[in-house]
């Protein structure tokens, strides 16, 4: 008989793990734990597959991610975008203008002190 022999459930277990990927996946790619979603994909793929199609974004771990590899909060929409970027493209505002306080503290004393010599 087929079922008693090991290698039958070595298969099954193999296809398990293997098949767990899969809503492992999409879980991660939402910022959720893979591992956790993995053995949940691989003991009931049929329930954690819809679950992690369904699953809500874990916005705050996605945003520590990008940051972590590379990304910065854009100072005027807080969106993520490129460390290097120089234009925010959903804000669409020029980040080299973006002045700290002490830049814009300097800039106004000097521009008070122009308006009082006219
Ligand atoms: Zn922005």
């Amino acid at each position: 008989m087929y079922y008693n022999d090991s290698s039958f459930w070595i298969n099954i277990l193999c296809g398990c793990v293997l098949i767990g990927l899969i809503p492992a996946a999409i879980a991660h790619n939402k910022g959720h734990n893979f591992v956790v979603w993995w053995f949940f994909g691989a003991a009931i793929f049929i329930v954690a597959l819809p679950m992690a199609i369904l699953l809500k974004p874990n916005a705050r771990a996605l945003e520590q991610e990008a940051i972590s590899t590379g990304g910065r909060k854009c100072p005027y929409c807080a969106e993520i975008i490129k460390r290097e970027a120089k234009v925010c493209r959903f804000a669409d505002a020029k980040l080299s203008l973006y002045l700290t306080r002490f830049t814009r503290m300097t800039y106004l004393s000097f521009y008070n002190k122009l308006i009082q010599v006219n």
